[in-house]
């Protein structure tokens, strides 16, 4: 059994984003549904049932599918296919399906899925390819601070906003005073 630590830094994520040449949307982000055309996987939705149900998404290396839970929101939806099109590309190595819950990160089918680590590098290739760095930076300072406004600009939820702008800010990419 082997845990691996995290094997990509945000930069290394950055470059393998710029490295795709992926379709941008007219608000800068990705458009998810055609990275997913691009790099041949295909999508379908699950109807959740008893162990299924906290599983927002998994995405299957054997058979280069998407499978999305039919009953979490369109916007839940969004960041999830993100979370699956990172583990495709990042994690291209693994077998078997990978998973993404609500509460916990749970693995199915396997025992020795380096779990955390890649979780983690697909939640930020996610966050990368939905709101990216530099983007989001350019618009927190257009809209001056104002969570609202970039929430409306990106059609998002302002809760996930909050969460990218602590992501940047822990990792400086963002101060707290910067204008
Ligand atoms: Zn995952």
């Amino acid at each position: 059994m082997k845990i691996e630590k995290r094997q990509y830094s945000l930069s290394e994520i950055q470059e393998k984003i710029a490295n795709g040449n992926f379709v941008k949307n007219i608000h800068g982000g990705y458009l998810l549904f055609e990275i997913l055309k691009q790099l041949n996987i295909a999508y379908d939705e699950f109807k959740p049932v008893d162990t299924l149900k906290n599983v927002k998404a998994m995405f299957s290396h054997n058979e280069r599918k998407i499978l999305v839970n039919k009953e979490i929101t369109d916007e839940e939806k969004y960041f999830a296919i993100g979370h699956e099109i990172g583990h495709a590309v990042l994690h291209g190595d693994q077998k078997g399906f990978v998973d993404y819950t609500r509460d916990v990160q749970i693995e199915m089918l396997r025992d020795d899925y380096p779990k955390i680590a890649h979780e983690t590098e697909a939640n930020i290739f996610s966050y990368e390819l939905i709101m990216p760095t530099y983007l989001f930076i350019e618009k927190y300072k257009e809209f001056d601070r104002d969570i609202k406004k970039i929430a409306e600009y990106f059609s998002l939820e302002e809760y996930r906003i909050l969460k990218r702008l602590s992501y940047l800010m822990d990792r400086n990419s963002i101060s707290s005073n910067e204008q």
